[in-house]
């Protein structure tokens, strides 16, 4: 029988696991706290069990990992990113940022990605995998480790569809907030997604508190079902309808992503109808210049060009911000990282 990954279990079942191999029930809660306040790498290391319940545990049972493999520093702002090895040598990436307020990582939640956005690496060669939650949580515990700093916040923006790996996300996030684990509150944790309609009402009705952000990328069907092949079925008035729903639900103000893409998405007409479609709606924009993918001939739109659309919008009173570009210079943006070692390694 396949071993059982400890580090994916929520507290109750880690004590149903114990019960089922003929342990007391208190050494759930041992074991939880050695795995997720702790950060054992192993069962070896968990030294207030009897050698006997260790040697059990290494027989019965598995934590799944992510061992860093590469780690880049951005020179100009610190930013770092990092290659990880998984179970089957599947490579993911995650990325440090520091801010004023605390550290962020983003973290991936699928191997490679299936969505197909066609401005984006990650989808390149479709996916391969989804993570396990003890698999996202090991991003943030290795990063955690290697630079012995504590991380504030979790933004669930690094490659693959979150919601496209729904359970073990909502899983994830429950352990993340966990007050025996990293206890990092659900206010201070972001999912994006590319807008998969009957997932994000089922996410409303988790009521968490945490933000939802949506890559909207154009402000039409036209213009989005042609670089993101999702849209096809989730076209965009039901995309914000359920967005309206997400945010009376949950009382959360949603954040639209939109990366700018020179000559595609980012006239003033496209300005216009969007601030026409977002009315009414508790949101803020986050503006993105695309980032340069070598396979694809996008270009970022200009910093002016960047700055009116940001100014036309907030004129309509829709807070828009652009964000700040960090880690540039170390292939910062999804999928590169990986995509990059992958292209090396055959
Ligand atoms: N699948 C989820 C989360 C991962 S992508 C989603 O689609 O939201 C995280 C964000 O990065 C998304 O907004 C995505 O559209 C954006 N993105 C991907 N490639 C990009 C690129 N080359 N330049 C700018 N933003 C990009």
């Amino acid at each position: 029988m396949a071993k059982e990954d400890l580090k994916s279990m929520s507290l109750e079942e880690l004590q149903g696991f114990m019960a089922n191999i003929g342990e007391a029930k208190f050494r759930a809660k041992q074991v939880f706290e050695w795995i997720h306040k702790k950060q054992a790498d192993s069962f070896s290391d968990m030294t207030n069990l009897s050698k006997n319940l260790r040697e059990k545990l290494e027989k019965e049972a598995k934590l799944s990992y992510a061992r860093i493999l590469e780690k880049r520093v951005s020179k100009q702002d610190g930013t770092t990113k990092y290659l990880f090895a998984l179970e089957n040598d599947n490579i993911i990436e995650s990325v440090l940022m520091r801010y004023g307020y605390g550290n962020a990582v983003c973290i991936s939640t699928q191997v490679g990605c299936r969505m197909g956005c066609t401005f984006c690496a990650s989808t390149l060669d479709g996916v391969e995998r989804n993570l396990t939650a003890g698999e996202m949580l090991s991003q943030i515990y290795e990063i955690q480790k290697d630079t012995g700093e504590r991380v504030s916040s979790v933004v669930l923006m690094g490659s693959g569809e979150p919601l496209d790996n729904y359970d073990n996300v909502i899983k994830f996030i429950k352990l993340l907030n966990d007050k025996d684990g990293l206890n990092i509150g659900q206010r201070h944790i972001t999912l994006s997604t590319c807008g998969l309609i009957e997932k994000m009402y089922k996410l409303a009705d988790e009521c968490l508190q945490i933000t939802l952000a949506v890559s909207l990328h154009a402000p039409n069907d036209e213009i989005r079902n042609k670089i993101m092949p999702v849209s096809k079925k989730n076209d965009m008035d039901r995309l914000l309808e359920a967005c309206k729903y997400y945010s009376d639900t949950t009382k959360r103000r949603i954040t639209f992503e939109y990366a700018m893409i020179s000559g595609v998405n980012d006239s003033l007409d496209c300005a216009k109808e969007l601030s026409e479609r977002l009315r009414n709606m508790l949101c803020h924009i986050n503006l993105i210049p695309v980032n340069d993918v070598k396979e694809r001939n996008y270009k970022k739109s200009s910093g002016e060009t960047v700055e009116r659309f940001a100014e036309f919008l907030n004129s309509k009173g829709i807070e828009t911000t652009v964000r700040r570009k960090l880690g540039s210079d170390i292939n910062a943006a999804c999928g590169q990282l990986r995509k990059g070692y992958l292209e090396k390694r055959q």
